[in-house]
């Protein structure tokens, strides 16, 4: 396959690199630039940074080209392009891909190659969106910095010293490195909104069973939802339509329409926030979140009485128990998803030698090739389901769970959306806290409530901390199916701070110091 653009200047190639999603579909659609190309200047840019920011697990130069050069002889017939036709995407590893190695960050499944597609990744193509490869991610999704994958941490662009958040960090960075204008990620506890919370990026967990799950590697069944991640609200709802949609594959999936969330970004726009009830969590906005996140979330409550919102302050007293509550359901439910890997289906099989029983094969893979937060976690579930412990774990915990739902029903009587900050820390340094369980769990205390309930909520870019100068996200939480308000919300925010700043959060992330390093 050719590469036209590689001859070309290399400026336009970093220029395209720079822009959104919504701009690259216009200008491809239009013809101003090929699909080729395209997706051309994201691989020399993923060649150049990439070694510093380890985004990417598996780069799929070739079929990622032709892919894009289908695109483009559609195109040149006349055909019908899906909005997003021709633009690239990075795709967490923990969603399959045929043919292509897909390890959840895990070494039980080095080698494995996938015989299906996701019912996400079939859409994705099937919209023309080129897949650039498949990203880094903390091993089953385990994880709030990308530094349990069995691959090595990620690097987060805006000082490479420190974490991309988790589990998607390797989706998150990505999008900060301007090595994809779109990311896909898995959000069961914030595994989407913290990452994007701590890159200046934007994630969107949708509500639970909005987007299929077929072909998405289980952690906790009950939690797991796929969504869409990119350096604007408008990009990531372009995204999340062309992903969302009942799949009779996947049971839990909802028969729902897609939610008009581009007709909505386009509303946030256009229009003030007149009229919306805005719910500020007094649970969510306390001396465990760092100071200059607490402040930039006040500033976007100011911001938002600017726009015309109605800001009004809502109690959800049991979100305290909701970090308990997933340490014992998560642990519970992927003790029970992760038996599947037993030596005898997927990737790695370790000490099968001539006597040995499959037993000893079994314990011999899963002790190799588990992580330890996985075999933590694998541990801490089979406690809590064993025979005699199951009601005073797992059963209270399903009970606490029903009390945040309520709490959230409750809340959403005097609020159309609720907001709080999405991450109670800024990016920390690799290696702060991977020795500390708890430490690393707190990252989640803003995320969890909501993935417990299955409400959609999102993270948006608020700014930069006055006390650390790193990205700050803003959480903006909806009812069920609430999707379109929330994405309203969202862009109308967002719609102020580009008005005030002239750019998105993203925008000002360091070119890192390879950047300018072209073939
Ligand atoms: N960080 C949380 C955990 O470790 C969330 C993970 C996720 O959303 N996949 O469980």
């Amino acid at each position: 396959m050719s590469s036209p653009s590689s001859s070309s200047a290399s400026s336009s190639s970093t220029d395209l690199t720079r822009m959104t999603a919504a701009d690259l579909a216009t200008r491809i659609h239009s013809g101003e630039v090929s699909s080729v190309e395209v997706a051309q200047a994201h691989l020399d840019r993923i060649g150049a940074v990439d070694g510093d920011v380890h985004a990417f697990l598996h780069v799929s130069g070739e079929s990622a080209l032709s892919q894009a050069a289908a695109v483009d002889a559609a195109r040149a017939n006349g055909d019908t392009l899906g909005p997003l036709a021709g633009v690239p995407l990075a795709l967490k590893d923990v969603l399959v891909q045929k043919g292509v190695p897909t390890t959840a960050g895990s070494k039980i499944l080095e080698g494995w190659l996938p015989p299906y597609d996701a019912t996400v990744t079939t859409k994705l193509i099937e919209a023309g969106i080129v897949i650039l490869g498949k990203t880094n991610m903390d091993e089953f999704a385990m994880g709030s910095s990308t530094e349990n994958s069995a691959y090595g941490p990620t690097r987060n662009p805006w000082d490479l010293d420190r974490i991309p958040g988790g589990s998607g960090g390797g989706s998150a960075a990505a999008l900060a490195a301007f090595e994809a204008p779109l990311a896909i990620g898995t959000d069961t506890g914030g595994s989407i909104r913290q990452p994007a919370s701590v890159t200046g990026t934007v994630g969107a967990k949708p509500t639970y069973g909005g987007v299929s799950r077929y072909g998405v590697i289980a952690l906790a069944s009950s939690l797991d939802q796929v969504g869409p991640c990119a350096r604007t609200v408008l990009d990531t709802a372009l995204l999340h339509e062309v992903i969302a949609g009942h799949d009779p594959r996947d049971s839990t999936s909802i028969p729902q329409p897609v939610p008009q969330v581009v007709a909505a970004v386009r509303r946030g726009q256009n229009e003030d926030l007149s009229g919306v009830r805005i719910g500020v969590v007094k649970q969510l906005h306390s001396d465990a979140y760092q100071s200059g996140v607490l402040s930039s979330f006040d500033q976007a409550v100011e911001k938002f009485t600017a726009l015309g919102a109605e800001i009004v302050e809502v109690d959800c007293p049991h979100f305290e128990a909701a970090l308990a509550a997933y340490y014992l359901i998560l642990p519970s439910e992927c003790s029970s998803n992760l038996a599947r890997f037993d030596a005898m289906r997927y990737g790695l099989r370790v000490g099968d030698t001539g006597g040995a029983s499959a037993e000893e094969v079994m314990m011999a893979t899963r002790g190799a090739g588990f992580g330890p937060e996985v075999k933590r976690r694998i541990i801490l579930g089979a406690y809590a389901l064993s025979a005699g412990y199951y009601d005073a774990y797992y059963g209270s915990a399903q009970k606490v769970r029903t009390l945040i739902r309520q709490d959230f029903e409750k809340a959403y009587l005097a609020a159309d959306v609720l907001i709080s900050p999405a991450s109670p820390v800024t990016a920390f340094p690799i290696g702060e806290k991977v020795n500390d369980p708890m430490a690393m769990y707190l990252n989640d205390l803003a995320t969890i409530p909501g993935s417990l309930a299955g409400i959609p909520a999102m993270s948006v870019p608020s700014g930069l901390a006055a006390d650390t100068g790193l990205p700050v996200g803003l959480q903006i939480m909806g009812p069920a199916l609430g999707e379109e308000q929330m994405y309203r919300v969202a862009a109308a925010f967002e719609a102020a701070y580009v008005a005030e700043h002239g750019g998105v959060v993203a925008d000002s992330a360091p070119a890192l110091a390879t950047a300018e390093v072209t073939r």
